[in-house]
Parts: structure tokens; sequence; C-alpha cells
């Protein structure tokens, strides 16, 4: 049981968006709170994912819900998850926590093979396609920091450009 201790949100302009985030080498109790934790935030925040560098924190971990918090038990946590093989291609909209009011297509593949740990330490390993298999790929890229909006066309970047730099100005106190 948590008690509900929600972690702070790093929106677009945070420095650590951007840095390729450390693999995790103990399954510990003091990683199972901060899975906890984050499991909280994201339902706080209605999302379907979260990775640790949004809640300032450059560590492999990544939690995924599609329920938003509906089913509990199809939580789903990964650390240290590494796409093994990627195939297809579709075009889905996403939006990210950190990059609030921004919702755009963005081009992937369509199914993943990925391997991860649970937070006990187990290695796992599953196949994803559809939703989930976006949901994996776009936090897993926020342990390599990427964001969505890294991944349009550059014209769609440039339409987005002057809603990025609000963004980012408030996130450095400069309203
Ligand atoms: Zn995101």
């Amino acid at each position: 049981m948590s008690d509900n201790q929600t972690l702070k949100l790093y929106h677009y302009g945070s420095a650590v968006l951007k840095k390729q985030a450390e693999a995790v080498t103990e399954f510990n109790g003091e990683l199972r709170d901060f899975v906890n934790r984050m499991i909280d935030t994201l339902y706080e925040e209605n999302g379907v994912g979260l990775a640790a560098p949004q809640v300032g924190v450059s560590r492999r971990i990544v939690v995924i819900d599609l329920s938003f918090g509906e089913e509990v038990e199809r939580i789903l946590p990964m650390i240290n998850p590494e796409i093994l093989s990627a195939e297809g291609e579709c075009s889905l909209e996403e939006g990210c926590l950190s990059i609030p009011g921004i919702y755009e297509d963005v081009v992937r593949p369509e199914r993943v093979r990925v391997r991860y740990r649970d937070p006990e330490g187990r290695t796992l390993e599953m196949e994803a396609d559809g939703f989930l298999a976006r949901v994996i790929q776009h936090e897993s890229d926020h342990l390599d920091g990427i964001l969505f909006v890294d991944r349009l066309g550059a014209v769609k970047r440039t339409f987005l450009a002057k809603a990025l730099r609000e963004i980012a100005d408030s996130e450095n106190g400069e309203e």
C-alpha cells in the first residue's frame, strides 16, 4: 500500500529530460518505494506512462498503465527496458505529461519486443503492439533523453516552436 506521495513533474526545458538515464543496478526497497511514488504520480496526473527523468530522476525506470488506474493489477513497471526488435510502422497521436497541451501524430514501429526487469529484479520479456507498443517506445525514449516532439518533422517542429518555448520559459521561471 502506498501513502500517495506524488513527485514533482519536470517539463520541457528541464535539463534532466535531455540526459541519458543510468541503469538500475540495485533492486531493493528504496527502488520499490520510488516505483510506488511514480505510480501515484502517474495516477494523479491521469497519464498512461511516466519515466523517471520526468520526475527529475535520471534512472532507467518507467511505469505504464493503459487503464488510467482503473485496473491497478495491470500496472506495468519496467526497469532498464530494452527494445530488442521492432516491426511495422504506424502513425498515432502522442502527448506527454512533460509537454502539456501538445498532441501530435508520430510515426513509429507498430510492434516491439522488449526485455526489462520488474521491481524485484526478475528479467522478463514481452511482445506488444498497438497503443501499448507506442507507450513503451515513448517512455523508453525518455530514458535516452528523447522527447516525442524530437521525432516530428521540421515543419511541425517549427509550427510548435512558440508553444514549446512558452512551456520552457514557465519551467525556468521566466513568466
Ligand atoms: Zn512523455
